[in-house]
C-alpha cells in the first residue's frame, strides 16, 4: 500500500520511527553528558501530528518546531518532519540544551507575561520579548554545550557568537542583548536565528501543550530529580571528573539551602521578631524627658519589647530525639543571640495533644515528653494562647502532620526536619538535614 495515499497509517509508522529516533536520541546524550542522565530519561517523547504537503502527499518539516520544544511538565514535542530528517546528534543535543531549560528554572526565572503569544516566526508581533528570553536562556545553557565538545546545530546562539563572555546567567544576557538588539538591529536584523524552545524556557504554555493533568514528573519528583542531580555533579567535581562551570555553579547553587539552612534559620528569627513587635515602636506609656520644658505636649516615649517565642517540638517519635535536641539547642542560641541569654525560653512538647509548658534557660533542660501520634495544631493552638502572647511561634518538626488552615495571628515558622514532610505556605520554612555529616 502506497503511503502517501493513506496519510493515517503513514503517520503512525511515522510516530513510531519518530519514537525510535528519540530513543537512540536519549542514549546518545546520556552517554555524552552522564552527570545528566537520569534527567534525559525522565523527559516524555510526545509526537507532533505531522505536516503533509499537499503536493506530494509526503511528510515535510515544520522549521516552527525545529528545537523539538519542550513544556514545564518535561515533555518534549517531537515534530514528525523534523524528527526525520534530523540527525540522532542533533536531536540528542537540543534534549540536552533543554534539559537546561528545565532544571535550571528558566520557565519561573521568565519576565515573559502569561498571555504573550509566542511563535518562533521572526517578526512575529507581540513576542520579542519572549524571543530574547529565549536567547539569553539558552545562551547561559549552551556554553556549557560547547565546552563539553557540542557545540550545537548551526545558527543556535552562543556567547561566542554574540561576542559576549560567557558564563554568564540569563538574567545578564538578557540585559546585554537589548544592547546588542538596540545596536545592531536598526536595520531589522535579528541578532541570531530565532528558534521557540517552549513553554521550559519561558513559562508561557503554547497550543500544542498537553493540558496540565497531562502526566509528567510531579513536583516533589523533581525536586528529588534535581537534587540527585546535583549531588551526582558534585561527586564527580570531587572525584575530578570534568564537568562544565555552568553545571558545577548550578549545583552548588542547587544544594545550598541545605547547606546555608543555620544561617536562613537565624534571618528568619530576626526578622519574625523584627517584623512584629520586636521592632522598635512609639508609645505614649511613659512621658518623653524631652516634653519636660512643654509640659502641654506628651511626647512618645521609645519602648524596646522584649522578642517572645514559643518553641513547639513535634514528639511523636518520628523525628530522633537527638536530631531534636541539637535543632533545640541551635534555636535557643539564636534567640538568645536576639534577645540576650538567660532569658527564659517557653517550650511546649507536643504529639496528638500539647504538653504543660516549660520555662528555661537553657535547651537541655527541656524534657521531651510524648510519643503517640501526630498533630501540631494542637501545640500550635496552646502556644498561640499563652500569656504573655508570643510574637513567634517556632515548630520543629518533620513535617508529617496536619497544620492549620488559616494563617495565624502570629508569625509560624517552621523548621522542616528532612525531605518528606510539608509546612502551610503561608508559613516561614527551614528545611532542615535529617543528617549531618
Ligand atoms: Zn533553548
Amino acid at each position: 500500500m502506497n503511503n502517501s495515499q493513506n496519510p493515517e497509517l503513514g503517520s503512525e509508522g511515522a510516530a513510531d520511527q519518530v519514537l525510535a529516533r528519540f530513543a537512540s536520541a536519549r542514549l546518545w546524550a546520556a552517554h555524552r553528558a552522564p552527570y545528566l542522565a537520569s534527567a534525559v530519561f525522565a523527559l516524555t517523547p510526545v509526537v507532533l501530528a505531522p505536516l503533509v504537503d499537499e503536493r506530494t502527499g509526503g511528510l515535510v518539516p515544520d522549521p516552527e518546531f525545529r528545537a523539538f520544544p519542550v513544556d514545564t511538565r518535561w515533555h518534549v514535542h517531537l515534530e514528525t518532519g523534523t524528527a526525520l530528517t534530523t540527525p540522532v546528534p542533533e536531536i540528542g543535543w537540543w534534549l540536552l540544551h533543554h534539559i537546561g531549560h528545565l532544571v535550571r528554572a528558566h520557565a519561573a526565572r521568565s519576565p515573559v507575561r502569561a498571555e504573550t503569544t509566542v511563535s518562533a516566526a521572526a517578526g512575529a508581533p507581540g513576542d520579542t520579548e519572549a524571543r530574547r528570553w529565549n536567547q539569553a536562556a539558552d545562551a547561559e545553557i549552551n556554553d556549557d554545550l560547547a565546552a563539553e565538545g557540542l557545540p550545537g546545530p548551526d545558527g543556535v546562539i552562543s556567547p561566542a557568537v554574540l561576542g559576549l563572555p560567557p558564563h554568564l546567567t540569563a538574567e545578564e544576557y538578557l540585559s546585554r542583548l537589548d544592547v546588542l538588539a538596540e545596536a545592531v538591529g536598526r536595520g531589522g536584523h535579528e541578532l541570531a536565528e530565532s528558534v521557540d524552545c517552549g513553554s521550559a524556557a519561558d513559562g508561557v504554555r503554547r497550543d500544542q501543550e498537553l493540558p496540565e493533568s497531562g502526566g509528567g514528573p510531579t513536583e516533589l519528583e523533581r525536586e528529588l530529580l534535581e537534587r540527585s542531580l546535583a549531588v551526582g555533579i558534585q561527586d564527580r567535581v570531587a572525584a575530578r571528573s570534568e564537568v562544565p562551570l555552568g553545571w558545577r555553579r548550578w549545583a552548588e547553587a542547587r544544594l545550598q539551602p541545605a547547606v546555608n539552612w543555620r544561617a536562613r534559620l537565624a534571618a528568619l528569627i530576626r526578622r519574625g521578631h523584627g517584623l512584629t513587635s520586636g521592632r522598635v515602636d512609639f508609645s505614649h506609656r511613659r512621658p518623653s524627658r524631652r516634653a519636660g520644658s512643654c509640659p502641654d505636649i506628651a511626647l512618645p516615649a521609645m519602648v524596646q519589647p522584649v522578642p517572645a517565642a514559643v518553641v513547639v517540638i513535634d514528639t511523636s517519635g518520628s523525628v530522633s530525639s537527638v536530631r531534636l535536641r541539637r535543632l533545640l539547642s541551635e534555636v535557643t542560641a539564636i534567640l538568645h543571640g536576639v534577645g540576650g541569654t538567660g532569658r527564659r525560653l517557653r517550650v511546649l512538647c507536643c504529639d496528638l495533644t500539647a504538653h504543660p509548658v516549660q520555662e528555661v534557660t537553657r535547651a537541655e533542660d527541656v524534657v521531651l515528653l510524648g510519643g503517640g501520634g501526630t498533630d501540631m495544631r494542637a501545640g500550635i493552638a496552646e502556644a498561640t494562647a499563652l500569656r504573655p502572647r508570643p510574637d513567634l511561634v517556632i515548630v520543629l518538626t518533620d513535617g508529617q502532620t496536619p497544620w492549620p488552615v488559616r494563617r495565624l495571628a502570629v508569625p509560624l515558622l517552621v523548621c522542616l526536619i528532612g525531605e518528606d514532610g510539608s509546612a502551610p505556605e503561608w508559613a516561614h520554612t527551614v528545611r532542615i538535614p535529617e543528617e549531618e555529616p
